[in-house]
């Protein structure tokens, strides 16, 4: 049988590890086309079926010229992101800078880049990763993650608003926590990871947090034709966080 992906040329940012890397595997076991990107290309080794590049989504010279190089892609899934850790009272201008350009900015290019040929291509999908921490809600120490994330969910709804005459669809997902290996630093850097872990955990109706592959099943709905009537939404998957 074939896939639901097949046929479809997918492209994945942040491929290295935990979100990303579960959606890339995925995308590849359902059949589609895979170019796999990280900034860090060694965290791309493994990733069987997939061609594996180095992309830095904050680079913008990179972005156009894998834009240009790809053509027309079926599937953008954009997920780099970056947790800073504090307050408004701890974010520095460098830090709101940063979370910004990595968590927003390179959104906007990355998608501005690659939309184009999408368009002239028949359409496709684009899948980027919010959060629940966002606009859709406050949580302790998570000031200029929350702030970029509901912008991710903005920019998405206005994406998905701007192109659905021309088909293009896009959709953000907003997970939970999720047990990924940033997750782990973040543990780690508390100084009593058990501690940390029982405190996400606490958060998470469910008792238990987000694994990687249930978020990567979701994209990969997002990314097949069985999501065409889907579009402009924020994909809530969460654990009960928001219920
Ligand atoms: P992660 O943070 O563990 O890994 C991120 C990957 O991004 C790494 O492989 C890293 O090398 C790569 N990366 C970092 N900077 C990059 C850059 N400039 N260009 C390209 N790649 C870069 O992954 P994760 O925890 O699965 O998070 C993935 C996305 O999901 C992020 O946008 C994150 O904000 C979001 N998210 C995560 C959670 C969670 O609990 N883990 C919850 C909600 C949303």
């Amino acid at each position: 049988m074939a896939g639901r992906l097949a046929g479809k040329t997918c492209l994945v940012t942040a491929a290295g590890q935990g979100i990303g890397r579960a959606t890339a595997e995925q995308f590849v076991a359902e059949g589609a086309k895979v170019i796999a990107t990280d900034l860090d290309t060694a965290k791309l080794a493994g990733l069987e079926g997939a061609s594996a590049r180095q992309l830095d989504v904050c680079d913008d010279d990179a972005i156009a010229a894998l834009a240009a190089e790809l053509g027309a892609i079926d599937v953008l899934f954009a997920g780099a992101g970056y947790v800073h850790h504090g307050s408004i009272l701890d974010c520095t201008p460098a830090d709101w800078e940063f979370s910004m350009q990595l968590n927003v900015r390179a959104m906007y290019v990355l998608i501005q880049a690659f939309l184009p040929a999408m368009i002239n291509g028949g359409g496709g999908s684009i899948i980027t990763v919010s959060s629940v921490a966002s606009s859709l809600k406050g949580f302790p120490n998570r000031f200029v993650y929350g702030a970029s994330k509901g912008a991710v969910i903005g920019l998405s709804k206005a994406v998905a608003a701007d192109f659905v005459a021309q088909g293009i669809r896009c959709n953000t997902i907003c997970p939970g926590t999720v047990e990924t290996p940033s997750l782990h630093d973040r543990m780690l850097a508390s100084g009593d990871v058990e501690q940390a872990k029982a405190a996400f955990v606490a958060r998470q109706p469910m008792g238990r947090l987000g694994r990687a592959d249930e978020i990567a099943a979701l994209a990969v709905y997002l990314a097949s034709d069985e999501s065409a009537y889907v579009t402009g939404t924020a994909n809530v998957i969460d654990g009960g966080i928001m219920m």
